[in-house]
């Protein structure tokens, strides 16, 4: 059966590190807001387990400095911080060649560089802060479509045998890199395949991480290797991203744990001295997913949904976060003003302020798998060229050390009074 219930402003398609994200922030920045959040995935703020373990085979991501500051402003930091370990350093380097770079949060007067923080420890921290929130949560369910109406939209959704549909003033999708409901919305889409996948796992190393992220470029593709487990103590464990064709890819699955660790440690060599175990592996294939509109009367694409990078630089999350407080701060002018949530002058907005951001930052993954991804003479020696370079021209280290931190981009307002607070900069 279908019926139709009035009783929200805002919808948003997905409950993931995006989708949440937003909600908490609304719900900060816009109280005023009814706020829903429908989530296929059967978790919501108020069936949460009860206590977190560190788990040695979780999947990370890593949080630019600038991430840090956004959290901070959410009032979240603090608890992220408990299960987060600091990247006090950045090390670049091209197996088989002799250019390297190095970066250095003091040298850019910083606590840290980034952060690498469990995905699950977000989600979890993520949820427990919506609990204090009036965002009505709908899960296990899902949004199955969307129709225009005059003033906002009508999305329809299943939840098992209930159909529904749910009036609003805007849907925003959050619903990840192979957004249905993109495609069904009638989205222009450009991905590009970029021949490879991303192998995810936990690593023990015989020597302790020094709080270093490296960033290893091979002939056969790149490869991250982030400091993980303790906030403040450097530990053997590090959260391994591994770019492999398909071919490689299968090769590396059929193999048993010691010979992946000795695989790994051809291609990466002794930075970290000896391999010693590697945990649960995960794998992904890599696309570039993006989209030439991310607006439409009523609709905006968020997360994943807009922009889906390749994962080497770590910038995915981070850049959907930078996206998801200019959209705040649009809704936010919305109510001010009294502009319908959906109106293109508040959306087309959003869409203007962040769009800059998102080409720099596709362009800057893109071109490191390009530049990096290539054994041709001329190009490898343009990329030592490159790495010296970084190295010694201080601009150009510090362009790409903003790049990394996450703090190039436009800062946007956050105009609530207890979220403008300048954020601390020296407590970790
Ligand atoms: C291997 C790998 C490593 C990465 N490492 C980093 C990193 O170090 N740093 C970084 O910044 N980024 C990183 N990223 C990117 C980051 O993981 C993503 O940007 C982020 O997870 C995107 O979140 P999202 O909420 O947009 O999408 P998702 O996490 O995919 O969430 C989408 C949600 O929508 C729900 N959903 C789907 N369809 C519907 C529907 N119809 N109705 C309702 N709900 C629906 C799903 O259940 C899901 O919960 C990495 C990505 C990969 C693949």
């Amino acid at each position: 059966m279908t019926d139709t219930r009035t009783d929200t402003d805002l919808i948003i398609a997905g409950g993931g590190l995006a989708g949440a994200t937003l909600a908490l922030a609304l719900a900060r920045v816009v109280p005023e807001l009814r706020v829903t959040v429908v989530e296929t995935f059967p978790l919501s703020p108020d069936a949460l387990p009860e206590d977190y373990q560190p788990s040695y085979d979780a999947r990370s991501t890593a949080l630019a400095w600038g991430s840090r500051l956004i959290f901070e402003n959410l009032g979240l930091w603090q608890v992220l911080a408990e299960h987060a370990t600091p990247i006090h350093h950045i090390h670049v380097s091209d197996r088989g060649r002799f250019g390297a770079t190095r970066l250095h949060a003091q040298d850019h007067g910083q606590a840290a560089l980034g952060y690498v923080a469990d995905n699950r420890w977000m989600g979890l921290s993520l949820m427990r802060a919506l609990l204090d929130t009036p965002v009505s949560w709908q899960a296990p369910a899902e949004v199955t479509g969307m129709t225009p109406m005059p003033g906002g939209v009508c999305v329809q959704i299943r939840k098992g045998d209930d159909q529904y549909s749910l009036t609003g003033q805007c849907l925003v999708v959050a619903d990840g890199g192979r957004s249905g409901l993109r495609e069904q919305l009638g989205f222009v889409t450009r991905t590009e395949d970029y021949g490879q996948n991303a192998l995810i796992a936990n690593v023990s190393t015989s020597d302790a991480h020094g709080f270093t992220a490296f960033e290893r470029f091979t002939e056969a593709g790149p490869m991250a290797l982030l400091p993980h487990g303790s906030p403040v103590t450097a530990e053997n464990q590090s959260a391994l991203v591994w770019t492999l064709t398909d071919s490689a890819l299968e090769q590396v699955l059929a193999l048993s744990d010691d010979q992946r660790c000795q695989a790994l440690q051809e291609r990466f060599g002794w930075r970290l001295g000896r391999f010693t175990r590697i945990g649960e592996c995960h794998h992904y294939p890599l696309k570039l997913t993006t989209v030439d509109e991310a607006v439409r009367p009523g609709v905006a694409l968020v997360g994943n949904a807009a922009h889906a990078l390749h994962p080497v630089a770590g910038q995915g999350f981070n850049l959907a976060l930078r996206g998801l407080m200019t959209l705040v701060e649009q809704f936010r002018r919305a109510v001010d003003e009294g502009t319908p949530l959906g109106d293109l002058s508040i959306l087309g907005e959003y869409q203007r302020l962040h769009r800059q951001d998102w080409q720099q930052t596709v362009q800057f993954s893109d071109s490191l798998i390009r530049v990096f991804g290539q054994s041709l003479p001329p190009l490898a020696a343009a990329r030592d060229a490159g790495l010296v370079g970084l190295d010694l021209v201080p601009g150009a280290k510090r362009w790409f050390a903003r790049k990394a931190m996450g703090t190039g981009g436009r800062k946007p307002i956050v105009s609530r009074a207890d979220c403008s607070k300048e954020p601390a900069r020296n407590d970790q």
